[in-house]
């Protein structure tokens, strides 16, 4: 489960986005490979990729 895909939240392609965890920086990104769509975020130890792409969705709604 290290490689997710999840569904973009721009160009509404299913599973076009992977997320990158870094862990050293506690940083991660997402990018979307179909409309090159991408986000940073930052994050701790619990942080999953869902949570990067829930992140990413929220950031996109309060663009709205
Ligand atoms: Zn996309």
């Amino acid at each position: 489960m290290n490689n997710q895909q999840f569904n973009c939240p721009f160009c509404n392609h299913e599973k076009s986005c992977e997320v990158k965890m870094d862990r050293a920086r506690n940083t991660a990104r997402i990018q979307c490979r179909v409309c090159l769509e991408d986000f940073q975020t930052t994050t701790n130890v619990l942080s999953e990729p869902i949570d990067v792409y829930n992140d990413w969705v929220d950031a996109c709604e309060s663009a709205n």
